[in-house]
């Protein structure tokens, strides 16, 4: 027995630990080139959370981990030669319902400062989004944890934070195909509710009658439209002009890559 960070670790002689690492998960290994399965040399007892993220896969990409076959969750100690199997989040998982690691039907979020145009996509689509540019990443974490959010972020090394229960790292740079990911990680496509939330302060909208804005709109629009939603946070008043036709052409585009999504999915 020796002393370590003020534990007692069993010396252990060192063992081989084998992963295969599952669907997209390749994503996150340094071998690109469709190497999916990675050798470890264990010198001591770890957790299993510890060798799959020493691999640069964090843990809230983890659904189900498999050791020998069965299932296990992420405090189960490697202590001699495994094989182990590490699979995603799926849309419809078959095998191991029971045992699967990540909770779905989360709508809330809160994303770091680097994906403001996901944060307005999710917002434009009615979902609960804090997101502040500037935000540092402990208080990320904090809201996180305070509200009980799940955490977008392209930070690997912030999503492997202990704290993080819930979270997701888009693979893809592009805003609206990161949407379309969000959406199928968390599998939110009964919840859209489009025009219902404000892009800019993420408050929910209500709806006003004309009189009670008026005098804060442009005489053309006083004589064009009839139909004023209010932001119930920062007073932002909305009506389908112009940036309305924007923002609905861009909710399109949205829903046409869903459409595309499950007619391939049919296919398999
Ligand atoms: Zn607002």
């Amino acid at each position: 027995m020796r002393i370590r960070k003020g534990e007692l670790v069993s010396e252990v002689s060192s063992f081989t630990i084998r992963l295969s690492f599952h669907g997209d998960l390749a994503f996150f290994l340094k071998s690109k080139a469709g190497n999916k399965i990675v050798e470890r040399r264990l010198g001591e007892k770890t957790s299993v959370k510890d060798v799959i993220e020493s691999c640069g896969v964090p843990h809230p990409e983890i659904d189900l981990i498999l050791v020998k076959g069965q299932p296990v969750d992420f405090s189960h100690i490697l202590e001699r030669e495994q094989e182990i199997d590490v699979y995603p989040v799926q849309s419809q998982p078959t095998l191991f319902h029971e045992n699967r690691l990540q909770a779905k039907g989360i709508d809330r979020f809160i994303a770091d400062g680097h994906l403001g145009k996901l944060a307005r996509d999710l917002r434009l689509l009615g979902f609960d989004v804090v997101y502040d540019r500037d935000a540092q990443d402990r208080q990320l974490l904090a809201v996180m944890e305070i509200d009980n959010r799940a955490l977008l972020t392209r930070d690997r090394w912030l999503l492997m934070h202990k704290v993080v229960q819930h979270g997701y790292y888009p693979r893809s740079q592009d805003a609206a195909e990161q949407t379309i990911e969000v959406m199928r990680r968390f599998d939110l496509f009964s919840a859209i509710a489009p025009f219902t939330r404000c892009l800019r302060c993420n408050a929910l909208l209500e709806k006003v009658e004309k009189a009670e804005v008026m005098e804060k709109l442009e005489r053309l629009t006083r004589i064009h439209y009839e139909q004023f939603r209010r932001c119930t946070g920062c007073g932002q008043i909305y009506w389908p002009g112009s940036h309305f036709d924007k923002l609905r052409a861009r909710i399109e585009g949205i829903r046409a890559m869903l459409a595309a999504e499950s007619r391939s999915e049919n296919q398999i």
